[in-house]
Protein backbone atom coordinates (compact mmCIF):
# COMPACT_ATOMS: atom_id res chain seq x y z
CA UNK A 1 0.00 0.00 0.00
CA UNK A 2 1.20 3.57 -1.16
CA UNK A 3 1.37 5.81 2.38
CA UNK A 4 1.93 9.16 2.18
CA UNK A 5 4.78 10.06 5.27
CA UNK A 6 3.88 13.25 7.07
CA UNK A 7 5.68 14.90 9.70
CA UNK A 8 5.58 17.13 12.61
CA UNK A 9 6.94 20.64 13.19
CA UNK A 10 10.10 18.90 14.42
CA UNK A 11 10.55 16.32 12.04
CA UNK A 12 9.06 13.29 13.39
CA UNK A 13 7.10 11.10 11.13
CA UNK A 14 3.91 9.59 12.40
CA UNK A 15 4.41 6.05 13.05
CA UNK A 16 2.57 4.77 16.03
CA UNK A 17 -1.31 4.67 17.25
CA UNK A 18 -2.24 3.66 20.64
CA UNK A 19 -5.98 3.60 20.64
CA UNK A 20 -7.83 3.78 23.97
CA UNK A 21 -11.14 1.67 23.35
CA UNK A 22 -12.41 2.26 27.00
CA UNK A 23 -11.88 4.99 30.06
CA UNK A 24 -12.89 2.26 32.50
CA UNK A 25 -11.35 -0.52 34.62
CA UNK A 26 -11.59 -3.10 37.26
CA UNK A 27 -8.29 -2.09 39.20
CA UNK A 28 -7.81 1.17 40.96
CA UNK A 29 -3.89 1.26 40.90
CA UNK A 30 -2.63 4.06 42.76
CA UNK A 31 -0.52 5.12 40.73
CA UNK A 32 -2.72 5.81 37.54
CA UNK A 33 -6.34 5.46 39.26
CA UNK A 34 -6.48 6.10 42.58
CA UNK A 35 -9.64 4.26 44.11
CA UNK A 36 -10.56 7.56 46.56
CA UNK A 37 -10.37 9.94 43.65
CA UNK A 38 -12.23 6.78 40.88
CA UNK A 39 -14.93 6.37 43.49
CA UNK A 40 -18.87 4.35 43.39
CA UNK A 41 -19.93 7.87 41.90
CA UNK A 42 -17.26 8.75 39.18
CA UNK A 43 -18.60 9.53 35.81
CA UNK A 44 -16.85 7.24 33.26
CA UNK A 45 -18.19 8.16 29.52
CA UNK A 46 -21.49 6.96 28.47
CA UNK A 47 -21.34 4.39 26.14
CA UNK A 48 -22.95 6.81 23.11
CA UNK A 49 -19.64 8.69 23.36
CA UNK A 50 -17.09 5.80 22.96
CA UNK A 51 -16.30 5.33 19.07
CA UNK A 52 -17.96 2.73 17.67
CA UNK A 53 -15.63 -0.33 16.53
CA UNK A 54 -16.71 0.75 12.76
CA UNK A 55 -15.34 4.76 13.86
CA UNK A 56 -12.23 3.17 15.44
CA UNK A 57 -11.31 0.92 12.27
CA UNK A 58 -12.25 3.92 10.20
CA UNK A 59 -9.66 6.15 11.79
CA UNK A 60 -7.01 3.84 12.06
CA UNK A 61 -7.70 2.82 8.35
CA UNK A 62 -6.48 6.44 7.96
CA UNK A 63 -3.77 6.64 10.52
CA UNK A 64 -1.92 3.63 8.41
CA UNK A 65 -2.58 5.36 5.11
CA UNK A 66 -0.63 7.99 6.93
CA UNK A 67 2.13 6.55 8.15
CA UNK A 68 1.34 4.41 10.99
CA UNK A 69 2.91 0.95 11.26
CA UNK A 70 1.93 -0.28 14.28
CA UNK A 71 -1.40 -0.28 16.55
CA UNK A 72 -1.67 -0.58 20.38
CA UNK A 73 -5.08 -0.95 21.93
CA UNK A 74 -5.01 0.33 25.60
CA UNK A 75 -7.22 1.69 27.92
CA UNK A 76 -8.73 1.67 31.00
CA UNK A 77 -8.76 -2.07 31.27
CA UNK A 78 -9.13 -2.57 26.66
CA UNK A 79 -10.23 -6.28 28.10
CA UNK A 80 -13.63 -4.64 29.49
CA UNK A 81 -14.89 -3.50 26.18
CA UNK A 82 -17.91 -5.62 24.57
CA UNK A 83 -16.14 -8.34 22.03
CA UNK A 84 -12.94 -6.67 21.81
CA UNK A 85 -12.14 -9.65 19.38
CA UNK A 86 -14.13 -7.95 16.75
CA UNK A 87 -12.56 -4.68 17.03
CA UNK A 88 -9.22 -6.77 16.97
CA UNK A 89 -10.15 -8.42 13.66
CA UNK A 90 -11.17 -5.58 11.51
CA UNK A 91 -7.82 -3.72 12.74
CA UNK A 92 -5.66 -6.83 11.75
CA UNK A 93 -7.29 -6.63 8.35
CA UNK A 94 -5.77 -3.34 7.47
CA UNK A 95 -3.72 -3.46 4.84
CA UNK A 96 -0.29 -2.09 5.39
CA UNK A 97 -0.47 -2.13 9.85
CA UNK A 98 2.74 -4.47 10.48
CA UNK A 99 1.80 -4.69 14.14
CA UNK A 100 -1.16 -4.80 16.42
CA UNK A 101 -0.71 -5.01 20.39
CA UNK A 102 -2.70 -5.08 23.43
CA UNK A 103 -1.98 -3.63 26.98
CA UNK A 104 -3.76 -4.95 29.45
CA UNK A 105 -3.58 -5.76 33.75
CA UNK A 106 -4.59 -9.72 32.14
CA UNK A 107 -7.06 -10.44 34.49
CA UNK A 108 -9.77 -11.54 31.77
CA UNK A 109 -6.46 -13.04 29.41
CA UNK A 110 -7.87 -16.81 30.67
CA UNK A 111 -11.39 -15.62 28.96
CA UNK A 112 -10.18 -14.13 25.95
CA UNK A 113 -6.30 -14.60 24.59
CA UNK A 114 -7.25 -17.42 22.47
CA UNK A 115 -10.23 -15.48 20.61
CA UNK A 116 -7.81 -12.62 20.41
CA UNK A 117 -5.33 -14.23 19.14
CA UNK A 118 -7.56 -15.55 16.51
CA UNK A 119 -8.48 -12.19 15.53
CA UNK A 120 -5.31 -11.33 14.81
CA UNK A 121 -3.81 -9.89 17.66
CA UNK A 122 0.45 -10.36 17.68
CA UNK A 123 1.17 -9.61 21.15
CA UNK A 124 0.19 -8.23 24.84
CA UNK A 125 2.02 -6.67 27.63
CA UNK A 126 0.35 -7.13 30.73
CA UNK A 127 0.93 -4.81 33.77
CA UNK A 128 2.66 -6.66 36.99
CA UNK A 129 3.86 -4.24 39.61
CA UNK A 130 4.90 -7.31 42.21
CA UNK A 131 4.50 -10.70 43.10
CA UNK A 132 3.21 -10.49 46.09
CA UNK A 133 0.00 -10.59 46.90
CA UNK A 134 -0.92 -8.36 49.48
CA UNK A 135 1.48 -6.00 47.71
CA UNK A 136 0.00 -6.27 44.29
CA UNK A 137 -3.24 -6.36 46.07
CA UNK A 138 -2.97 -2.90 47.69
CA UNK A 139 -1.36 -1.69 44.42
CA UNK A 140 -3.89 -2.45 42.60
CA UNK A 141 -6.56 -0.80 44.77
CA UNK A 142 -8.71 -3.86 44.74
CA UNK A 143 -6.87 -6.30 46.66
CA UNK A 144 -6.45 -8.68 43.88
CA UNK A 145 -4.06 -11.04 44.32
CA UNK A 146 -1.08 -12.36 41.42
CA UNK A 147 -2.67 -15.18 40.41
CA UNK A 148 -5.04 -14.20 38.18
CA UNK A 149 -2.56 -12.15 35.83
CA UNK A 150 -0.61 -15.17 36.11
CA UNK A 151 -3.11 -16.94 35.12
CA UNK A 152 -3.74 -14.59 32.16
CA UNK A 153 0.14 -14.69 31.31
CA UNK A 154 0.19 -17.91 30.88
CA UNK A 155 -3.07 -18.41 28.98
CA UNK A 156 -1.78 -15.70 26.56
CA UNK A 157 1.53 -17.80 25.88
CA UNK A 158 -0.97 -20.95 25.32
CA UNK A 159 -2.45 -18.99 22.69
CA UNK A 160 0.48 -18.32 20.95
CA UNK A 161 0.08 -14.25 21.76
CA UNK A 162 3.88 -12.28 22.20
CA UNK A 163 4.15 -11.64 25.93
CA UNK A 164 6.29 -8.84 27.63
CA UNK A 165 5.47 -7.73 31.00
CA UNK A 166 5.19 -4.18 32.47
CA UNK A 167 6.13 -2.66 36.06
CA UNK A 168 5.75 0.57 36.77
CA UNK A 169 8.11 0.99 39.79
CA UNK A 170 7.59 3.80 42.45
CA UNK A 171 9.70 4.43 45.51
CA UNK A 172 8.85 3.07 48.73
CA UNK A 173 6.35 0.98 47.30
CA UNK A 174 7.48 -1.60 45.40
CA UNK A 175 11.22 -1.03 44.53
CA UNK A 176 11.63 -4.37 46.99
CA UNK A 177 10.28 -6.24 43.96
CA UNK A 178 12.65 -4.83 41.44
CA UNK A 179 15.02 -8.12 41.70
CA UNK A 180 11.78 -10.99 42.20
CA UNK A 181 10.26 -9.68 39.00
CA UNK A 182 13.76 -9.77 37.32
CA UNK A 183 14.11 -13.33 38.44
CA UNK A 184 10.78 -14.35 37.27
CA UNK A 185 10.60 -13.31 34.25
CA UNK A 186 14.44 -14.56 33.47
CA UNK A 187 13.40 -17.73 34.71
CA UNK A 188 9.99 -17.93 32.11
CA UNK A 189 11.51 -16.18 29.68
CA UNK A 190 9.64 -13.08 29.61
CA UNK A 191 10.84 -9.59 29.04
CA UNK A 192 10.40 -7.01 31.36
CA UNK A 193 9.71 -3.86 31.55
CA UNK A 194 11.17 -1.09 34.07
CA UNK A 195 8.57 1.81 33.25
CA UNK A 196 9.89 5.04 35.35
CA UNK A 197 6.69 6.53 37.44
CA UNK A 198 5.38 9.07 35.72
CA UNK A 199 3.45 12.53 35.99
CA UNK A 200 0.63 11.90 34.11
CA UNK A 201 -2.98 13.08 35.45
CA UNK A 202 -3.13 15.47 38.51
CA UNK A 203 -5.16 12.48 40.66
CA UNK A 204 -2.09 10.38 41.22
CA UNK A 205 0.16 12.90 43.59
CA UNK A 206 3.53 12.42 41.79
CA UNK A 207 6.34 13.63 43.34
CA UNK A 208 10.24 13.44 41.43
CA UNK A 209 11.35 11.79 45.02
CA UNK A 210 8.48 8.82 44.02
CA UNK A 211 10.94 7.63 40.59
CA UNK A 212 13.28 5.24 40.72
CA UNK A 213 15.38 6.22 37.87
CA UNK A 214 16.59 3.67 34.85
CA UNK A 215 19.66 4.05 36.31
CA UNK A 216 19.03 2.91 40.00
CA UNK A 217 17.33 0.05 38.81
CA UNK A 218 20.05 -1.12 36.30
CA UNK A 219 22.98 -0.26 39.14
CA UNK A 220 20.71 -3.11 41.74
CA UNK A 221 20.10 -5.66 38.34
CA UNK A 222 24.09 -5.43 37.96
CA UNK A 223 24.46 -6.67 41.39
CA UNK A 224 22.77 -10.28 40.79
CA UNK A 225 23.10 -10.42 37.02
CA UNK A 226 25.39 -10.04 33.75
CA UNK A 227 23.48 -8.03 31.40
CA UNK A 228 24.50 -6.62 28.11
CA UNK A 229 23.16 -4.12 26.00
CA UNK A 230 20.74 -4.56 22.62
CA UNK A 231 20.52 -2.42 19.65
CA UNK A 232 16.81 -0.58 19.19
CA UNK A 233 15.23 -2.53 16.52
CA UNK A 234 13.49 0.14 15.14
CA UNK A 235 13.76 4.33 15.35
CA UNK A 236 11.77 5.60 17.80
CA UNK A 237 12.13 2.01 20.05
CA UNK A 238 11.25 3.32 23.38
CA UNK A 239 12.59 0.54 25.72
CA UNK A 240 16.11 0.67 26.76
CA UNK A 241 16.79 -3.04 26.01
CA UNK A 242 19.59 -5.21 27.65
CA UNK A 243 19.98 -9.22 27.18
CA UNK A 244 20.91 -11.29 30.22
CA UNK A 245 24.42 -12.86 29.42
CA UNK A 246 23.66 -16.72 30.41
CA UNK A 247 20.03 -16.38 28.79
CA UNK A 248 18.78 -14.99 25.79
CA UNK A 249 16.08 -12.72 27.68
CA UNK A 250 15.62 -9.24 27.36
CA UNK A 251 14.78 -6.90 29.95
CA UNK A 252 14.56 -3.25 29.50
CA UNK A 253 13.59 0.42 30.70
CA UNK A 254 11.15 2.96 29.82
CA UNK A 255 12.96 5.91 31.08
CA UNK A 256 10.50 8.41 30.29
CA UNK A 257 11.24 10.68 33.15
CA UNK A 258 15.28 10.43 33.76
CA UNK A 259 16.34 9.68 29.98
CA UNK A 260 13.16 11.58 27.82
CA UNK A 261 13.06 10.05 24.22
CA UNK A 262 10.36 12.80 22.62
CA UNK A 263 12.98 13.67 19.70
CA UNK A 264 12.47 9.87 18.44
CA UNK A 265 8.46 10.08 19.33
CA UNK A 266 6.31 8.77 16.73
CA UNK A 267 3.02 8.20 18.75
CA UNK A 268 -0.24 9.64 18.28
CA UNK A 269 -3.49 8.74 20.71
CA UNK A 270 -6.67 8.48 20.25
CA UNK A 271 -9.06 8.74 23.22
CA UNK A 272 -12.03 6.46 23.87
CA UNK A 273 -14.14 9.12 22.68
CA UNK A 274 -12.89 10.06 20.09
CA UNK A 275 -9.83 12.85 20.61
CA UNK A 276 -6.40 12.83 18.86
CA UNK A 277 -3.23 13.57 21.33
CA UNK A 278 -0.06 14.71 20.11
CA UNK A 279 1.21 13.93 23.54
CA UNK A 280 0.56 12.24 26.62
CA UNK A 281 1.14 15.14 28.61
CA UNK A 282 -0.81 17.88 26.07
CA UNK A 283 -4.21 17.54 27.51
CA UNK A 284 -5.64 19.47 24.34
CA UNK A 285 -7.37 16.87 22.38
CA UNK A 286 -8.32 17.60 18.99
CA UNK A 287 -12.45 16.10 17.78
CA UNK A 288 -12.53 13.83 15.56
CA UNK A 289 -16.17 11.81 16.33
CA UNK A 290 -17.97 14.44 16.00
CA UNK A 291 -16.35 15.47 12.96
CA UNK A 292 -16.72 12.13 11.88
CA UNK A 293 -20.66 11.73 13.17
CA UNK A 294 -21.05 15.95 11.35
CA UNK A 295 -20.92 13.82 7.87
CA UNK A 296 -17.15 14.25 7.02
CA UNK A 297 -15.37 12.53 4.39
CA UNK A 298 -12.21 9.75 4.34
CA UNK A 299 -10.69 12.95 2.50
CA UNK A 300 -11.86 15.86 4.92
CA UNK A 301 -10.91 13.32 8.09
CA UNK A 302 -7.42 12.72 6.65
CA UNK A 303 -6.95 16.59 5.88
CA UNK A 304 -7.43 16.80 9.65
CA UNK A 305 -5.30 14.04 10.89
CA UNK A 306 -2.37 16.17 8.92
CA UNK A 307 -2.89 19.20 10.19
CA UNK A 308 -2.56 17.70 13.75
CA UNK A 309 0.19 16.43 13.02
CA UNK A 310 1.77 18.75 11.05
CA UNK A 311 1.22 21.22 13.87
CA UNK A 312 2.18 19.10 16.35
CA UNK A 313 5.56 20.60 18.45
CA UNK A 314 5.26 18.43 21.64
CA UNK A 315 8.40 17.07 23.78
CA UNK A 316 7.18 17.20 27.38
CA UNK A 317 9.38 15.18 29.19
CA UNK A 318 12.80 16.97 27.16
CA UNK A 319 11.35 19.81 29.18
CA UNK A 320 9.73 18.67 32.30
CA UNK A 321 11.01 20.70 35.44
CA UNK A 322 8.59 21.14 38.52
CA UNK A 323 7.30 24.12 37.41
CA UNK A 324 5.72 22.77 34.10
CA UNK A 325 4.55 19.54 35.99
CA UNK A 326 2.25 22.02 37.97
CA UNK A 327 1.24 24.62 35.81
CA UNK A 328 0.43 22.14 32.87
CA UNK A 329 -3.35 21.14 31.78
CA UNK A 330 -3.19 17.19 32.14
CA UNK A 331 -5.55 14.29 31.17
CA UNK A 332 -5.30 11.09 33.08
CA UNK A 333 -3.55 8.01 31.57
CA UNK A 334 -6.82 5.78 32.52
CA UNK A 335 -8.43 8.11 29.39
CA UNK A 336 -5.74 8.33 26.96
CA UNK A 337 -4.26 4.87 27.53
CA UNK A 338 -0.44 5.30 28.62
N1 LIG B 1 -5.15 -1.33 32.02
C1 LIG B 1 -4.11 -1.68 31.16
C2 LIG B 1 -2.85 -1.97 31.94
O1 LIG B 1 -2.77 -1.61 33.11
O2 LIG B 1 -1.94 -2.54 31.35
C3 LIG B 1 -3.85 -0.69 30.05
C4 LIG B 1 -3.89 0.77 30.40
S1 LIG B 1 -2.62 1.34 31.49
C5 LIG B 1 -3.01 3.07 31.62
C6 LIG B 1 -1.19 1.27 30.44
C7 LIG B 1 0.15 1.25 31.13
O3 LIG B 1 0.36 2.49 31.77
C8 LIG B 1 0.28 0.19 32.20
O4 LIG B 1 1.44 -0.60 31.98
C9 LIG B 1 0.44 0.99 33.48
O5 LIG B 1 1.22 0.33 34.42
C10 LIG B 1 1.06 2.26 32.98
N2 LIG B 1 0.88 3.41 33.86
C11 LIG B 1 -0.26 3.86 34.40
N3 LIG B 1 -0.04 4.94 35.18
C12 LIG B 1 1.30 5.20 35.12
C13 LIG B 1 2.17 6.18 35.69
N4 LIG B 1 1.71 7.13 36.49
N5 LIG B 1 3.47 6.12 35.39
C14 LIG B 1 3.97 5.16 34.57
N6 LIG B 1 3.20 4.22 33.98
C15 LIG B 1 1.89 4.23 34.26
FE1 LIG C 1 -6.44 0.12 35.30
FE2 LIG C 1 -4.26 -0.18 33.90
FE3 LIG C 1 -4.69 2.11 35.18
FE4 LIG C 1 -4.17 -0.07 36.59
S1 LIG C 1 -2.80 0.94 35.12
S2 LIG C 1 -5.82 1.38 36.98
S3 LIG C 1 -5.07 -1.66 35.37
S4 LIG C 1 -5.88 1.33 33.51
FE1 LIG D 1 6.19 11.67 23.19
FE2 LIG D 1 5.12 13.55 24.74
FE3 LIG D 1 6.21 11.37 25.84
FE4 LIG D 1 7.78 13.26 24.69
S1 LIG D 1 6.51 13.51 26.49
S2 LIG D 1 7.95 11.00 24.43
S3 LIG D 1 6.46 13.89 22.97
S4 LIG D 1 4.41 11.43 24.51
Amino acid sequence: MEKTIIKDKLNRPLRDLRISVIDRCNFRCQYCMPADQFGPDFEFLPRSALLTYEEIERVAKLFVQLGVEKIRLTGGEPLLRRDLPTLVEKLSNIDGLADLALTTNGVLLPKLAQSLKDAGLKRVNVSLDSLDDGLFGKINGRGVGTGPVLEGIEAAKQAGLGVKLNMVVKRGLNDSEIIPMAEFCKNNGLELRYIEYMDVGSTNGWKMDDVVTKKQIYHLLKDHFELEPVDPAYYGEVAKLYRYKDKDVNVGFITSVSESFCSSCTRARLSANGQIFTCLFNGNGHDIRNFMRNGATDEQLAERITAIWNGRNDRYSDERTAETNKNRKKIEMSYIGG
